[in-house]
């Protein structure tokens, strides 16, 4: 996670960053650029691209703007593209692929909203100005026409992107009213870009928060997810609860920040979830995929959920929680379901969310290997974000304490590790399979497979591996006992 904030630009850098990019791009713009001119046709690189070269980022997808139709567009990308799709046609765009290079180009838009509807209707414009227009913040609103390479920049997206700062490029209550999804994207180019958002975007989104329920949460979901795997997510989050946003489309996150009792017995969960996010990504290194893992960042995210709603004050003074795991994991699943997030989605973090207590039961070392084994096979294979979470889950300020809780979780994974060398753990499967099962007892398929397979792997989980006669010994015992 980085630390700080970047420091703000200089424009002759910004300049200088652009045409480095220019120039590595030229292969596709100059060709591009000139087939267009050719045919009467304006063309121009235009929002993420442009941004993101005058921030010294490079990618190889590159968004460009037109004045031609699609059907036009689609004409001169024949012959010159190795392949072409039109998913996007009813919207103006055309993509395609040129070797390494993912081009899109949409014709000017000039939209006229309906501010009542969920998606704005797709009017087609003539000129530049008018589709940059319409675009959400100013550092977006950018232009290089091509193939001369002029910078077209109305809104002074230049400046704006050399102080890091959002704006929109006429009022924001406007542009929000135009489209509420907008205000979601300003959280997440937030924690993206590691902006500030504009004091005038900030009201506007407070005071207009109650709009975004009319996008749907699929929509919103993917601005979710984009803002919790950027490099600054806590900015992004800190915004939606600050403007009410967050209130609406993840309310679980504001209700953490808990009146504290008089007495600060607890901590603040909310501050407390934030730092648990943090660690968490700093501990993404570990996984597999090394990260930005948003399963792991949001199970960090809402492993506390249920902490309000169990909150009980005891008379001896405390605070418990008891049962917030699996009050929370409920609530995480509700939510994700609501956002239409993927039933695997929902269930790895629903998993993650309900097992994040589970090492506190290990104290000082003294789980039974039974115990391990458990831990291992419950979290399936969900188990090296279950180490980053339980890891990242301890914020105490005591470095003894903190300490020594790393000792033990480290504990804790090399006797896994011993473990599953042993025993191949995360594929725990009983000593004996179904069709050894109705062989021995003689029965067919039914109800009393499944319990007799369920008695065989406690007894796996138990006691470790067992060889086939004595697996069927204790099969047989388990079954006279049953009958009588
Ligand atoms: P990335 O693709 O890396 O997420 P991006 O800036 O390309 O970032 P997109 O969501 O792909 O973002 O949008 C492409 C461009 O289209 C933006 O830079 C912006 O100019 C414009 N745009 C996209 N969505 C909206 C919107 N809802 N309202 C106004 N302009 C938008
Ligand atoms: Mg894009």
């Amino acid at each position: 996670m980085p630390d700080a904030l970047p420091p703000p630009l200089q424009i002759v850098e910004v300049q200088r960053a652009v045409a480095e990019e220019l120039d590595r791009i030229a292969p596709v713009i100059d060709d591009l650029g000139e087939r267009f001119r050719a045919a009467g046709h304006e063309l121009a690189l235009v929002g993420g691209p442009v941004r993101d070269a005058m921030l010294g980022r490079r990618h190889n997808d590159l968004d460009f703007t037109t004045s031609a139709r699609p059907e036009q567009t689609e004409k001169l990308l024949q012959g010159w593209a190795d392949a072409i799709w039109d998913m996007g046609r009813a919207f103006g765009t055309i993509g395609c692929r040129k070797g390494d290079w993912q081009v899109e180009i949409t014709t000017y838009r000039s939209e006229a909203y309906d501010p009542s509807s969920r998606n704005p209707s797709v009017d087609f414009g003539d000129d530049l100005a008018g589709d940059l227009g319409r675009r959400d913040f100013t550092v977006n609103a950018m232009a290089v026409r091509l193939p001369g390479r002029e910078v077209e920049d109305p809104y002074g997206g230049i400046v704006d992107l050399a102080h890091r700062v959002l704006r929109t490029p006429g009022r924001p209550e406007d542009s929000f009213s135009d489209d509420p999804l907008r205000m979601m994207r300003a959280a997440r180019f937030a924690a993206q870009l590691g902006f500030t958002v504009d004091p005038s975007v900030v009201a506007a989104m407070t005071a207009m928060a109650g709009r975004i329920e009319i996008i749907s949460a699929e929509r919103v979901r993917d601005e979710l997810v984009k803002l919790v795997c950027a490099p600054y997510p806590i900015l992004g989050l800190r915004l939606l609860v600050d403007t009410g946003l967050a209130a609406l489309v993840l309310p679980e996150l504001p209700a953490l920040a808990l009146e504290r009792d008089e007495h600060h017995r607890h901590k603040d969960v909310y501050e407390h979830t934030l730092t648990v996010l943090e660690q968490a990504i700093d501990l993404e290194p570990r996984l597999p995929g090394g990260g930005p893992d948003f399963v792991a960042r949001f199970a960090a995210l809402m492993h506390d959920v249920g902490k309000p709603r169990t909150r009980r004050f005891v008379d001896d003074g405390t605070v418990t929680f008891h049962h917030h795991d699996v009050v929370g994991a409920k609530m995480t699943r509700k939510r994700m379901k609501a956002l239409r997030f993927s039933n695997d989605d929902i269930d790895a973090v629903g998993l993650l969310v309900e097992l994040h207590l589970r090492f506190h039961g290990y104290g000082s070392g003294e789980w039974t290997d039974s115990a391990v084994r458990r831990y291992v096979r419950d979290a399936g294979d969900q188990i090296e974000r279950l180490h980053v979470l339980t890891r990242a889950d301890c914020t105490t300020r005591n470095r003894r304490k903190a300490d020594r809780l790393r000792r033990t979780y480290d504990e804790l994974e090399e006797r896994i590790a011993v473990l599953s060398e042993e025993e191949e753990l995360a594929s725990i499967r009983p000593d004996l399979d179904g069709n050894q099962i109705m062989e021995i007892l003689g029965i067919g398929p039914g109800r009393e497979v499944g319990m007799a397979y369920r008695f065989l792997l406690e007894l796996r989980l138990d006691g470790g591996p067992l060889e086939p006669e004595a697996a069927k010994a204790a099969l047989l015992a388990w079954w006279d006992a049953r009958r009588q």
